[in-house]
């Protein structure tokens, strides 16, 4: 017998922004992986006798490999056990899910995704900053400063990315330390310096910080008050809405 493998968001990091489906998956599971960024609450909501196991993998520091986990999670499965895969935000955004969902698929293993809350929208709507805004953001483009180490060449394609910017909002994920870079190559680009831009780190958890600049003061000012991952970085108009009033976490 085979039990279905979850691939559960666990949403951005306060832990009442889980679904409700989500939810009931981490109370029923026999097995649960989880990663280094979910509300380490919901842990709190397994069954006594479950069993959790921590695959969180640090930036520096993968503490099990990618292929380890798809092999545990396929493991798991075929004990007849009832696996949730528990992943920061949504596990489609940039959380290797589809890389998991594939290594089920290809080992005959049934799979379920449970979407989350992204921390893409969350965070940035936690610090008074809505991605889109009639007038104002017609589009918001999601990418990250954090490639795959071995790719020989940055994928990015600024002259892209600046035309984006010119349509919307721009949301870095895992790109603090690269940020200074991905700014310049934005400048270079003809993106006006005055453009607003936040760099939130521990977004929608009692930790949030919050940074706010330009597009020019922005990555001086952030190493300045060292903020470190998990953070993420909004830049557009957009970011000055939350002067205007949209402040709600600290109003
Ligand atoms: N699947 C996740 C993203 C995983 S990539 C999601 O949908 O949210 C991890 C990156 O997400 C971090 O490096 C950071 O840029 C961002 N991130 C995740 N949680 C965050 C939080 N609480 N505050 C700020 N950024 C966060």
């Amino acid at each position: 017998m085979t039990r279905k493998v979850y691939l559960v968001g666990a949403g951005p990091g306060d832990p009442g922004l889980i679904t409700v489906k989500g939810l009931k998956l981490i109370q029923q599971a026999d097995v649960i992986l989880y990663d280094r960024l979910i509300p380490m609450e919901l842990l709190g909501e397994t069954r006594p006798d479950a069993e959790c196991v921590d695959v969180g993998k640090l930036p520096t520091k993968h503490r099990l490999s990618q292929d380890e986990i798809n092999r545990l999670l396929i493991e798991y499965a075929r004990q007849d056990k009832l696996v949730v895969r528990l992943k920061g935000g949504d596990p489609f955004v940039f959380g290797r899910g589809g890389e998991e969902a594939l290594a089920c698929y290809e080992a005959g293993i049934p799979f379920e995704v449970v979407p989350g809350i992204s921390s893409a929208i969350a965070v940035p709507a936690y610090a008074g900053v809505p991605v889109t805004q009639r007038n104002t953001a017609s589009a918001f483009t999601v990418f990250t400063g954090h490639e795959d180490p071995t790719k020989p060449e940055s994928s990015i394609d600024y002259t892209a990315l600046a035309a984006a910017a010119r349509l919307g909002t721009l949301v870095l994920l895992m790109g603090v330390s690269q940020l200074p870079e991905i700014t310049a190559r934005l400048l270079a680009e003809g993106i006006a310096p005055d453009t607003e831009a936040i760099c939130i780190e521990w977004g929608t958890t009692p930790k949030q910080r919050t940074v706010e600049g330009t597009l020019a003061t922005l990555p001086e000012k952030v190493q300045a008050a060292k903020i470190q991952s998990p953070a993420l970085t909004v830049i557009g108009a957009v970011v000055g809405l939350r002067a205007m009033g949209l402040d709600w976490l600290n109003t």
